[in-house]
């Protein structure tokens, strides 16, 4: 059940970052998130912080050279030694590119890459109700699921909460746009190589996670 080394894949607001928390957890591996490093970056107010945000902020893609970069340094580190779940990476063609080069000249070896697919018209109300616990990252949202007790973490009782600056309607359709230009086109690349199985995401949180370990247990 462990040394799962995978892609996970899908559209903004599919679920992606939720269920490789989950999975983290169950196979004892890493989620490796570009979102969350550059998120990282633009917190800390680094140069590359700074250059990222205006991106992000718009819907955009940072650099292909930056995100190979950022995920070739990770996979060095220890904790990825048992395996990882890559998060929004890889999401254009010379990004799988780099990938491919990296994990070859790593000696690593893909098990799966899996596609959690969510209809669009399902993800802008997913997206723009969203926000997290701002201490253990717990995550809420305005219709489908808000804390047991209002404004009250259910994982940890914190009382603050944040909201990501990229999570509004207008990004978000510029989001989809970039997915389905730029991202989508990898499922066949990976389809070709017999990596990719597709999970309904448009199902509650649970029933996915059971449909992507039936996919890597198989
Ligand atoms: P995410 O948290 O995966 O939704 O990513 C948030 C934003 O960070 C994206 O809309 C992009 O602007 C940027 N980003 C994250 N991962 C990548 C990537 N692999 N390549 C380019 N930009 C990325």
């Amino acid at each position: 059940m462990t040394g799962k080394r995978l892609i996970l894949m899908g559209p903004p607001g599919g679920g992606k970052g939720t269920q490789a928390k989950v999975l983290e957890d169950a196979y004892g591996i890493v989620q490796l998130s570009t979102g969350d490093m550059l998120r990282a970056a633009v917190a800390a107010g680094t140069d590359l912080g700074k250059q990222a945000k205006t991106i992000m902020d718009a819907g955009n893609l940072v650099s292909d050279e930056i995100v190979i970069g950022m995920i070739s340094e990770r996979l060095d580190e220890a904790d990825c030694a048992n395996g990882f779940i890559l998060d929004g990476f890889p999401r254009t063609v010379a990004q799988a590119e780099g990938l491919d080069l990296m994990l070859k000249d790593k000696g690593i070896v893909l098990d799966s890459v899996v596609e959690i697919r969510v209809p669009d018209q399902k993800l802008v109300d997913r997206i723009t109700g969203r926000f997290t616990c701002s201490k253990c990252g717990e995550g809420y949202h305005d219709t489908f699921k808000l804390p047991k007790t209002a404004d009250t973490c259910d994982a940890c009782g914190n009382t603050e909460f944040t909201r990501r600056a990229d999570d509004n309607a207008e990004t978000v359709k510029s989001r989809l746009k970039t997915y389905h230009e730029q991202t989508s086109p990898l499922l066949p690349f990976y389809e070709s190589r017999g990596l990719l199985a597709v999970v309904d995401g448009d199902q509650e949180m649970g029933a996915v996670t059971i449909e992507i370990k039936r996919v890597l247990d198989s």
